[in-house]
């Protein structure tokens, strides 16, 4: 049992696909512990995305997370760190396989559609930054 952090960013939740998105996951046999809508801030926006500060593609990650609400939430299962990555597909959508998510439904690597933790420390970490301890159970 782990839990890890999932978005489904503003582009996906601009073309309605919250529902297809939590069907995915929900069929994956991974569970929804919290779940809410929240429209980042550009210091939101950064202090979650502070690994890729000065990168070339900064700007435009700031500018995509921050475009509209995204859907954030805390899955649990076995191995769900992996399973939600697997489940996502690579950060280039065209790599990946058909079945997972970022292929299936994202628009390019900039609007790959959602988010996974890579680690449990990173998890941690971007459970506590979305989440106060009484959200969570
Ligand atoms: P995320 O952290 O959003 O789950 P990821 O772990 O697959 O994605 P990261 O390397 O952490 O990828 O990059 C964070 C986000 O920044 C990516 O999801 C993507 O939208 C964007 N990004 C990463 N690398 C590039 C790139 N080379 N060009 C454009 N955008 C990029
Ligand atoms: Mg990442």
């Amino acid at each position: 049992y782990q839990q890890t952090f999932a978005i489904i960013k503003p582009d996906a939740v601009e073309r309605n696909l919250i529902g297809q998105i939590v069907s995915r996951i929900e069929a994956a046999g991974l569970e929804v512990c919290a779940m809410k809508m929240v429209h980042m801030s550009r210091r939101e926006a950064s202090g979650f995305y502070a690994e890729h500060e000065g990168k070339p593609f900064w700007e435009t990650l700031l500018g995509n997370m921050t475009a509209g609400p995204s859907v954030v939430m805390v899955l649990s299962g076995e191995d769900a760190i992996q399973r939600w990555r697997e489940l996502m597909g690579p950060t280039d959508p065209a790599k990946g396989k058909p079945g997972q998510l970022r292929r299936d439904f994202a628009v390019s690597m900039e609007r790959n559609s959602v988010h996974g933790s890579d680690s449990p420390e990173s998890a941690a970490r971007e459970i506590a930054w979305f989440f106060a301890g009484v959200e969570l159970h």
